[in-house]
């Protein structure tokens, strides 16, 4: 359990001095007042131990909390075994990594519907993550696996979908708001919405679930099939600040990664207005 809310910043800040990467960019979010990173491994993921045990050790020493973005390319839906094989080594490799670097959470896209049913998908997806968490305990005993809302009606990933299967596994999804505002189309950027997605959260996961959360935000642009990209909070249509109100209202607790584009501006203005509250 996390006693308070942490923001993080997506990926090594854009003011880290060249040539950059994890550790350099670690000391730079230090140096801004910045106390989570997510690391993203969103193209491939590293694999040498020695890495991981230098951020390991560069995180615990600046006390930043640490967090995972598992490959875009994955898909648990695929109905080419090749391709769903390599989908679940890559979560694999990402949650193995997660474990030796001490992050305690990857976030994963995991699945595209393909025009199938949603049941089909979810008994497809529910299949590969039996196989991914059977290895648990001896590659990635301490660490979550957290299965992303989406922003597209085309993936896998509804509130209730990741809520679900999360709670057969004894997992926690990664909440992505900016991505539900999108996909419902312009809905889910309201003090009400928010508090009932909330309640969703709890109901499923239960009370103490809200003190561990692994959330994203941003701001987001969307057409009618959901999500388009990202954007500065200040560039989007986001409530924001009624957003931290009620994260704060509620007690959340836990991480929330800014995927803004502008990284550690945006991420350090919604952690300067909820600790001025
Ligand atoms: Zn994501």
């Amino acid at each position: 359990m996390i006693p308070k809310l942490l923001f993080a910043v997506a990926g090594s800040p854009h003011s880290t001095p060249a040539p950059g990467g994890t550790v350099a960019g670690l000391q730079r979010a230090k140096k801004l007042g910045i106390a989570a990173m997510e690391i993203e491994w969103v193209q491939n993921v590293p694999k040498n131990p020695e890495r991981m045990a230098e951020i390991r050790e560069t995180a615990e020493e600046l006390n930043i909390m640490l967090t995972v973005h598992a490959p875009y390319f994955v898909n648990l839906n695929s109905p080419d075994r090749a391709k769903l094989a390599a989908s679940k080594r890559r979560v694999l490799d990402a949650l193995s990594m997660a474990e030796l670097c001490g992050a305690r959470s990857v976030c994963v896209h995991a699945a595209f519907n393909l025009g199938q049913e949603p049941e089909k998908v979810y008994r497809n997806v529910r299949a590969a993550t039996a196989d991914i968490m059977q290895h648990k305990r001896s590659l990635f005993p301490h660490v979550n696996l957290a299965y992303e809302t989406m922003g597209k009606q085309s993936q896998f990933g509804t509130l209730e979908e990741v809520l679900k299967i999360s709670k057969e596994f004894g997992n926690y999804p990664c909440v992505d708001p900016a991505h539900m505002h999108a996909r419902e189309n312009g809905k889910i950027n309201s003090t009400k919405e928010w508090n009932d997605m909330f309640d969703l959260y709890e109901k499923y996961l239960g009370k103490k679930a809200l003190k561990s959360v692994h959330m994203h935000y941003s701001g987001i642009a969307y057409t009618a099939k959901g999500e388009r990209n990202h954007l500065p909070l200040m560039k989007s249509d986001a409530k924001w600040k009624d957003f931290l109100k009620v994260l704060k209202k509620r007690k959340i607790a836990g991480v929330v990664v800014c995927e803004s584009p502008l990284l550690e501006k945006d991420t350090l203005l919604m952690q300067q207005f909820f600790e001025k509250m």
